[in-house]
């Protein structure tokens, strides 16, 4: 191989050792070699070829896609997003691996002790060598200026957090820049979940919450630091209650709700680009999804199962259509968000004590 120049020679060689590929190039500088470190990576279009006329992966390759919360959800979505060829993402969370993580996450034991940031930075690399990772170890609950100036330039926010704190600081900056956002979670011990995609001037975060349609305390409970943030699990719960309220889902149990968020943020996307994903537009119509997992549940207060509804079927999406809250503390015109007004609805009392105030960015 010939520089620029055409002067100085690299040679390269590639062996098989221990079962890896061992990859060397020799740098040729006059009499001198020298071995220089290089690292194999794929042309694009071997990277994506089984992907070609379902995906637009060069225009993927541009979109950019913040995720918020990188625990079994969020890493699980960052990797798949990875493989389908997005190119930049802002990653969001402040956790590090830990044993309790693993069972079902995409890290492994070897990212122990790691930022969940770093460690599913690696792992986006790995899927997707040409992409671009910023990193944010915060809590963006409390940091919102930050998020709020990443959120004004991404293409599509994932909300795969814990806590309704984190969610409706997503949705007050979704709708301030108008972005779309795909929400996501699992409801207590795996029986279903509920995906809501926000789009720009459809019903928020806020007036899902506020319609009732899904009971957004139903919570999963995914850790006992989790459980006493959200408040789920009292200060004076003695072990064996932390243990009974920490009740989490199977891996294989939240598989099913990352692929429809995985499956409308590859939509969102690929709006307009006339590619295989989009014949999915007709179906996935809906601004909210409830899955239901399991019989034992109660599902009766759920809509669409509320009274008359159709009869429940387990592993099977149900669509709905929310109205828009004309009292939403996010999207409603008042109270305004940048007036700082706390929740004033009666449908609200129990998040009043979330600040939805926004600084103006
Ligand atoms: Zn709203």
């Amino acid at each position: 191989m010939s520089d620029f120049n055409g002067d100085v020679k690299y040679i390269a060689t590639i062996s098989q050792k221990n079962n890896k590929l061992d990859t060397k190039v020799y740098k040729l500088d006059g009499s001198d070699v020298v071995e220089i470190s290089a690292k194999l990576i794929p042309g694009k279009d071997e990277l994506y070829s089984r992907s070609k006329g379902l995906l637009e992966v060069e225009i993927l390759s541009k979109k950019h896609v913040a995720i918020v919360g990188l625990g079994s959800f969020g890493s699980q979505i960052a990797i798949e997003l990875a493989k389908a060829g997005v190119g930049v993402f802002s990653l969001f969370d402040f956790d590090r691996v830990e044993l309790h993580n693993i069972g079902r996450h995409s890290c492994t034991l070897k990212d122990l002790g790691r930022l969940k940031t770093d460690a599913i930075e690696e792992a986006i690399l790995g899927k997707n060598p040409y992409a671009q990772v910023n990193k944010y170890a915060i809590n963006i609950a409390t940091q919102k200026d930050v998020f709020c100036d990443v959120s004004k330039n991404v293409d599509l926010v994932i909300c795969a957090t814990d806590n309704n704190d984190s969610r409706f600081v997503i949705a007050s900056a979704l709708h301030k820049y108008q972005r779309i956002g795909i929400f996501g979670r699992a409801i207590t011990r795996a029986a279903g979940g509920d995906v809501f995609r926000y789009k720009p001037g459809g019903p928020c975060y806020g007036c899902l919450i506020g319609s009732r349609i899904i009971d957004s305390r139903d919570e999963e409970v995914s850790s006992e630091e989790a459980g006493r943030r959200s408040g789920a699990i009292p200060a004076y719960a003695s072990a064996e209650d932390v243990n009974a309220i920490v009740q989490v889902g199977l891996s294989v149990d939240i598989e099913p709700i990352c692929n429809l968020m995985l499956k409308l943020a590859l939509l969102e996307l690929s709006k307009g680009m006339q590619s295989g994903i989009s014949s999915l537009e007709e179906d996935l119509k809906y601004d909210a999804y409830i899955w239901a997992n399991r019989r034992d549940h109660n599902f009766s207060n759920w809509h669409p199962f509320y009274k008359s509804g159709p009869k429940q079927t387990i592993l099977k999406w149900y669509g709905i259509t929310i109205p828009k809250d004309e009292h939403c503390a996010i999207c409603s015109e008042i109270p305004t968000l940048d007036t700082g007004l706390k929740l004033n609805h009666p449908m609200y009392a129990e998040y009043a004590d979330i600040d939805f105030h926004l600084d103006d960015n």
